[in-house]
């Protein structure tokens, strides 16, 4: 606060706030009529506010005045103004709703989004910052309104934009928000009704109250849910997710459903967005589905109607169920809600997996975009855990890279005598093909599941099993590698046994055990985890997130036939005192936790390996 004069008082934008100001009015250019669209959606937000305080009975103003909103205009002037009959704002909310960033980082995020060339235009409506958009088109805007509240008073609020607003009392009757400007030269055209109701037909047509362009009635107020399903029009449909999603792309898809007697009655028109909302990827705090009873919103952002690992589905659902009068708590607890959602939650699931046997193409897309979230529904969804599981995809060792298989496909392709269902985990494709615990398998020709994407590491252990199958890692120490099995427990009697127990008193304070390995094919040494840990790659997620999982003791296995261990053989042979031997097993076990990213002291390894490597050179 700066100045006082008379009620009149002068407000200093924070530092933030200006650079916004600047980043978005620069952003704009190529799309004025966001503006429009945004004070509409703050108009029909405002009204949607009062309505529910209307049915909850609470004491307000105007308690029977009409919800609507109106916009006039004057084309010889430049004039545009917008005033809806909503909730209005109080002083309070005039500071903190459009005196300050409603949510920190949204500077940053806007910086970062502007950067990486997005159209920023475009998103505006998502980072909660449209009412600014108006200060692309006019150097200054009015806003006088008035709370619904019965003690609340008239005030107007006045900004340039520039680094500072006002705020002063103001006489005025009724309850409501009006919002006023002259348009710059550039953008003078939208003083004129064509032009306004252009824009309304094009992003506007749904709102839920009725828009007035002078005396004119423009929008439909049409419940789409409402029709069915056989007469939705691709294209209204893709109007309708735009508005309700306030999304600037189409939705990937969208689900219809009207459902009577399970329990609840009710309609609803779900989306999935093609692109994950910038505030999924930011928070937890994403906008769900809205809420309605019998075509009128209770909740506009109802995330009680679908388990977490769902939440990026985008619509409306309307039952006659609720009563209106009901406060939100009690829409929470109510068993109508408990019914909806497990109802909605099969509907969904259904919808994916027939997307996903019908047009595996989208359900890659989907799963590329949200199967993040998604896949956490094993660990949380115990009920549809199966359906959950057969909806996950995996590239695999035996497809090309970005192909992804189910687990049923990958069980259709096994050989006749493989019993277990192989995975590894990675940080990628790369990674996990050049892993030494890999060679038996690509030897084989065993297919291998590839799980790359972190998020798979949390999941894999709540599915010890599928279709009968154990499910393991090809980096654990208890796998049933039938085929060389005779040949390892052979080369167990050629590798002497006492080399091996020499390996182990050398290692016996760093290793689980040590034996002769029958997975590798290249590679002389290899780390396993013991078959009771978590995989290798879980742990060290674990240990990244800060989870305190200690490290468990690894299995050396030893490649018999490697030139390297059949050399040190010939020498434990020749002299088994040999101080050589000691030398190579330390550095062959540190060379394996080098590939694992476990490796103590490169300082230690380096040492040992300039000693090996002296003693060969002389
Ligand atoms: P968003 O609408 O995404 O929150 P805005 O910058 O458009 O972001 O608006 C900020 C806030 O200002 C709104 O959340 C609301 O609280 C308040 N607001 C804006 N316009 C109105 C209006 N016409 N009536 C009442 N409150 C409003």
């Amino acid at each position: 606060m700066t100045t006082a004069s008379s009620n009149k008082e002068t407000f200093e934008y924070q530092a933030e706030m200006k650079q916004l100001l600047h980043l978005i009015i620069h952003s704009l250019y190529t799309h004025p009529e966001v503006f429009l669209r945004e004070l509409i959606s703050n108009a029909s937000d405002a009204s949607n506010k009062v309505r529910y305080l209307q049915m909850k009975n609470d004491t307000i103003i105007d308690r029977n005045k009409e919800l609507k909103i109106k916009i006039e205009s004057d084309e010889k002037e430049h004039r545009f103004s917008i005033e809806d009959s909503g909730i209005g704002m109080s002083r309070d909310d005039l500071i903190n709703n459009i005196g300050t960033i409603a949510s920190s980082g949204t500077l940053e995020f806007l910086k970062d989004a502007k950067k990486a060339k997005n159209d920023v235009g475009e998103m505006i409506g998502q980072f909660g910052v449209g009412f600014y958009s108006a200060f692309m088109v006019t150097d200054e805007i009015v806003v006088e309104t008035r709370h619904a509240d019965k003690d609340s008073v008239g005030l107007r609020w006045t900004s340039s934009g520039d680094g500072s607003y006002s705020i002063e009392e103001v006489k005025r009757e009724e309850r409501g928000t009006k919002i006023s400007f002259k348009l710059k030269d550039e953008f003078k055209e939208y003083s004129t009704d064509f032009k306004i109701k252009d824009t309304i037909k094009k992003y506007s047509n749904f709102a839920d109250f009725p828009i007035h362009v002078g005396k004119e009635k423009v929008n439909t107020i049409e419940p789409l849910w409402i029709k069915k399903a056989k007469d939705l029009k691709a294209e209204e449909l893709k109007e309708f997710y735009k508005f309700v999603a306030n999304d600037w792309e189409d939705p990937l898809d969208h689900l219809h459903l009207s459902l009577e007697g399970v329990g609840a009655t009710f309609k609803a028109l779900l989306f999935i967005p093609k692109r994950a909302p910038f505030e999924l990827m930011r928070t937890q705090d994403h906008k769900t589905v809205q809420l309605y009873s019998n075509r009128i919103m209770i909740m506009e952002d109802c995330k009680d109607l679908l388990p977490e690992y769902l939440q990026f589905i985008r619509g409306v659902v309307d039952t006659a169920d609720l009563s209106l009068n009901v406060s939100r708590e009690m829409v929470q607890s109510s068993p109508v809600m408990q019914k909806i959602k497990t109802t909605l939650t099969n509907k969904i699931l259904q919808w994916l997996d027939k997307m996903a046997t019908k047009n595996t193409e989208k359900y890659a897309e989907f799963y590329k975009t949200f199967g993040k979230l998604f896949k956490y529904g094993v660990n949380s969804d115990f009920a549809n855990k199966d359906k959950i599981v057969d909806l996950l995809r995996f590239e695999t060792s035996q497809q090309k890279e970005g192909v992804l298989s189910s687990f049923k496909t990958y069980v259709s392709r096994m050989k006749e005598d493989q019993k277990e269902i192989y995975y590894l985990s990675g940080e990628s494709r790369g990674q996990v093909e050049s892993n030494p615990n890999m060679e038996y398998f690509k030897k084989h020709e065993i297919e291998v599941l590839y799980l790359i994407d972190p998020v798979d590491a949390f999941i894999i252990p709540s599915i010890p099993e599928y279709d009968k199958k154990p499910i393991k890692a090809v980096d654990k120490g208890d796998l049933d590698l039938k085929e060389d099995e005779k040949k390892g427990e052979k080369k167990d009697n050629e590798l002497s046994k006492a080399l091996i127990d020499l390996f182990k008193e050398t290692l016996k304070d760093k290793t689980e055990d040590v034996r002769t390995s029958k997975r590798l094919v290249d590679s002389a040494v290899t780390l396993v985890a013991s078959a009771d840990g978590a995989d290798k790659h879980t742990e060290h997620l674990m240990k990244m997130m800060g989870q305190d999982a200690p490290q468990s003791k690894r299995i050396l296995e030893v490649n018999a036939d490697h030139p390297v261990i059949r050399n040190l053989s010939k020498r434990y042979i020749a002299n088994d005192k040999d101080p050589m031997l000691n030398k190579c097993i330390l550095g062959l076990f540190e060379s394996a936790q080098l590939i694992d990213d476990e490796l103590v002291s490169k300082n230690d390894y380096v040492k040992r390996m300039m000693e090996i490597m002296e003693e060969a050179t002389q």
